[in-house]
């Protein structure tokens, strides 16, 4: 779907993949006016296929275009265009328990010029691929970047913008370099208190059963799935609190034995358990250090059996799409 200032948007159509040409001076190639979203189609047990939540990533698709000083797409026209992608490929959905559709919405900005103003001229694009399990083993390592932060007060952190991930490239090598899955960033002020993961939000179970994830402070992602196990858990009984945590107490408290799990959740890979914290001062297990403990276990089977249509959608999050 193009757009363009005084036009609006047009031109939709469905296209067999294949490369498109720019502009060597279209606007994304010099000033990174970039959105996208993550989502994901899951085979319902009738050889149907459903997503999860998709109007959460319509809105959160507009607060990023809103962010990125970039037109804002109709909610009805972002999903009517993922359903449509989604039906077209129909055969690309995999069947298996850790199998889906990963579909990609994208916008970026097209039009030819330089100088530092938003563009005029976007094209919106949706792109689908089948994926399999994120993480191979059971249990993530997660290494503590002290060099490079994510986002910072004022800045893109709450967007969706390719920018924020070509900044985090880096801090994401420094963390496979340590042998870690995932980098965990900490805020760009104090660098003390945790934020979220490379690719995904971060929570934290302690021995009375409670949980703490960190405040949606404007420089983290608000995930869709965050906030589906914030859900989850009040209605399983348990106490969330969205607040500031440090590195220092996550080390404090895995290595005391107060925190009894720890996990990482977002599209890519729901919920993975984290079995150690790495940082440059040391590091600390978090209950077996292996395996998920029985909270993470039992909110990832809450979510996974809802996203599969397994479990009642009791909050109407499954949009069937055939
Ligand atoms: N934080 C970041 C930086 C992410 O890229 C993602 C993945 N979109 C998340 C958190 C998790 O968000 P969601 O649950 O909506 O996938």
């Amino acid at each position: 779907v193009k757009y363009k200032d005084g036009v609006g948007w047009h031109d939709a159509e469905v296209l067999p993949r294949g490369p498109i040409t720019l502009d060597p001076s279209a606007a994304v190639l010099h000033y990174a006016q970039e959105i996208f979203e993550g989502m994901k189609a899951f085979r319902t047990k009738d050889g149907g296929a459903a997503i999860f939540r998709p109007e959460a990533n319509a809105r959160r698709f507009r607060a990023s275009a809103e962010r990125m000083a970039m037109p804002q797409i109709p909610e009805e026209l972002f999903l009517e265009a993922v359903n449509q992608l989604v039906r077209a490929d129909r055969d690309w959905i995999p069947e298996g328990e850790n199998a889906s559709l990963y579909i990609r919405p994208f916008m970026f900005a097209n039009d030819a010029f330089l100088g530092v103003k938003p563009a005029s001229e976007y094209l919106f694009m949706v792109i689908a691929s089948p994926v399999g399990a994120y993480f191979s083993a059971g249990a993530v390592t997660v290494w503590v970047s002290e060099t490079y932060t994510r986002a910072a007060p004022g800045g893109t952190g709450a967007a969706k913008c390719g920018g924020n991930y070509a900044a985090s490239l880096l801090a994401q090598a420094e963390a496979k370099a340590q042998g870690c899955d995932q980098v965990v960033f900490l805020d760009a002020v104090k660098h003390t208190d945790v934020e979220e993961m490379g690719g995904m939000n971060v929570f934290f179970v302690f021995e009375d059963g409670s949980l703490v994830t960190p405040p949606l402070s404007g420089t983290i992602l608000p995930g869709i799935t965050r906030d589906s196990v914030i859900t989850l858990a009040r209605e399983k009984g348990l106490t969330v609190r969205e607040e500031a945590y440090s590195i220092e107490q996550w080390l404090a408290d895995a290595r005391s034995g107060r925190m009894t799990e720890a996990f990482a959740c977002g599209t890519a890979a729901a919920i993975s358990p984290i079995g150690v914290v790495k940082t440059r001062e040391g590091e600390a297990r978090i209950g077996s250090g292996t395996a998920a403990g029985q909270i993470t276990g039992a909110l990832r089977t809450a979510l996974v059996d809802t996203q599969r249509g397994r479990s009642a959608d009791a909050h109407g999050w499954v949009s069937q799409v055939f």
